[in-house]
């Protein structure tokens, strides 16, 4: 079978470079110039959706490529997951990611190591954003069926450590470890020719571990399928999902407010109501008084990239840049008192904040020394909580 898809092999081997990188190792090679030593910077020149504050993601899976393609590099980073602006208080693009070697080496690599950083980024700032605007209502992500298979995990990934609280996809659960999330497709109320069957039938067959959430809008009003669904299992659903079509929805809003009266009135207002289809943040934060959780699909995992570039600001420790971009090594101070970021020279014992006067906490660390990890990756979940830990911290996304 002919796939249109890169193997691990071939990632790793460069061959899904650009080859104008190609093009230019044979000259470098040739004029005896692939060994010059440079200090090459990833940073971005904006944040897509007008967001104030990016997650920077990726790392994980960019230091297992330089490592299983053994580069002798030594790359400094901030830490996976962490939250903060392109640009430093003074307009300096914050450096997120650095290599410093033999421009040689790594040269081919910088098409891969970008796609890894841009893609799952762009993600993590799409979750994120409505993670905080849905404030603590159950987030789960629905939208892998947009993208080619093989990166549903990467989706799922960004999504659950941007603080989702559940995912659909049965691989990306297992991966993470945790339980995957859903409810049933129309294909099977069609099927069982209604969503009162459909209901006996889930409860018949489905562990009883598994909550009981119906799709009501299959054929009739969302109002009567809800009844249908309660009628069918009584005590034993524990939720409904709206995912009305926008050739129907009308107010989405007066349709879940007539559903919660009804649920009222049967002393049922413990039924949980999830909300799909088509939903951004606009949508949530329109919606969010009156739902208990949300299904984000396509709004996350077609998520607009992080646009970062990779480029040299050092030769044979000379200072040097283009157009654009600031010379020299840095290093980002981040100070505590007053949320902000600074760029500094890397080489200063100490940062102080030009704003409190206070030492600031350096954000590179090195993380791989001549092609050697240097430490054990933080687990989905740990990057999850130092997501949410600065969420709370960073007053605007
Ligand atoms: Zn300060």
């Amino acid at each position: 079978m002919e796939q249109w898809l890169a193997t691990k092999e071939e990632v790793i081997e460069g061959k899904t470079t650009d080859v104008y990188f190609v093009r230019i190792e044979e000259c470098l090679l040739g004029d005896n110039l692939d060994k010059t030593k440079v200090w090459a910077e990833v940073t971005t020149g904006g944040i897509p959706r007008d967001s104030k504050n990016l997650v920077f993601l990726g790392l994980q899976d960019v230091l297992n490529l330089l490592s299983e393609a053994q580069l002798p590099v030594n790359i400094y980073s901030i830490k996976e997951g962490t939250v903060l602006p392109n640009t430093d208080i003074n307009g300096v693009k914050i450096p997120f990611l650095v290599i410093e070697g033999a421009y040689g080496d790594f040269a081919i690599y910088e098409t891969p190591l970008l796609g890894l950083l841009c893609f799952q980024s762009g993600v993590g700032t799409s979750a994120l954003r409505i993670r905080k605007a849905a404030e603590d209502r159950i987030l789960l992500s629905f939208g892998i069926r947009r993208m080619p298979p093989t990166i549903a995990p990467i989706i799922d990934r960004a999504c659950y450590v941007a603080g989702f609280d559940g995912i659909s996809c049965v691989l990306s659960a297992e991966k993470l470890g945790i339980e995957a999330t859903g409810t049933m497709p129309h294909a099977f109320i069609m099927i069982k020719g209604g969503i009162e069957d459909a209901m006996i039938s889930f409860d018949k067959h489905i562990d009883s571990e598994v909550s009981r959430i119906a799709l009501a809008d299959t054929f009739n009003d969302e109002r009567v399928e809800v009844l249908q669904a309660l009628n069918a299992l009584g005590d034993k659903l524990s939720g409904v999902r709206l995912d009305t079509p926008s050739s129907r929805k009308g107010s989405f809003r007066d349709i879940i407010q007539e559903i919660k009266w009804e649920l009222k009135q049967r002393n049922r207002e413990d039924i949980k109501i999830f909300l799909s289809g088509g939903l951004n943040e606009e949508s949530i934060l329109e919606l969010k008084d009156i739902a208990d959780g949300f299904g984000i699909g396509t709004y996350v995992s077609n998520s607009p990239t992080i646009d970062f570039a990779l480029d040299i600001v050092e030769i044979e420790s000379k200072a040097i840049a283009k157009r654009g971009k600031f010379a020299g090594r840095k290093q980002i101070g981040y100070c505590e008192n007053c949320q902000t970021f600074l760029c500094d020279d890397f080489l200063k014992e100490e940062i102080v904040c030009q704003t409190c006067g206070k030492r600031m906490n350096k954000l590179l660390e090195k993380v791989m020394e001549n092609g050697k990890i240097l430490s054990k990756h933080p687990t989905p979940k740990e990057i999850r909580e130092y997501v949410l830990r600065q969420k709370e911290e960073r007053v605007e996304l």
